[in-house]
């Protein structure tokens, strides 16, 4: 199965499983919004106090916590998109375009700078 493919199964078992729950009621954009950034910081949370070594030399079972964080802002930016309409890939596509215009390789390569901040 294609990529593609796939992200268009995962976003219908998303939409499947809120309709199957009626939680649909629930998933206005400002609550949604709450929800990325609680998930969010669940992700951040799994890294809190590691160093940086400890952070890129994670176990099994951490990996594993990790993923369940970051595939939990995923299913509720797939709830976002599906609340307004947004095609995700479209908006992911569209961005990396204009990051492209606002960081040209010629500029940006190795260096941490905000492209307000390029020379
Ligand atoms: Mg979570």
């Amino acid at each position: 199965m294609k990529k593609h493919d796939r992200f268009a199964t995962i976003v219908d078992k998303v939409i499947q499983f809120r309709e199957a729950r009626d939680w649909k009621k629930f998933h206005d954009p400002k609550n949604l919004s709450e929800a990325i950034c609680v998930e969010s910081a669940e992700l951040l949370e799994r890294f809190l106090w590691k160093t940086r070594e400890e952070a890129e030399g994670l176990s099994e079972a951490e990996l594993s916590g990790v993923a369940e964080e970051i595939a939990d802002v995923m299913i509720f930016l797939i709830c976002m998109c599906d609340a307004l309409g947004i095609d995700l890939l479209d908006a992911g596509e569209a961005k990396l375009q204009l990051n492209e215009a606002k960081y040209p390789e010629d500029r940006a390569r190795g260096t941490a700078k905000k492209y307000t901040e390029l020379e």
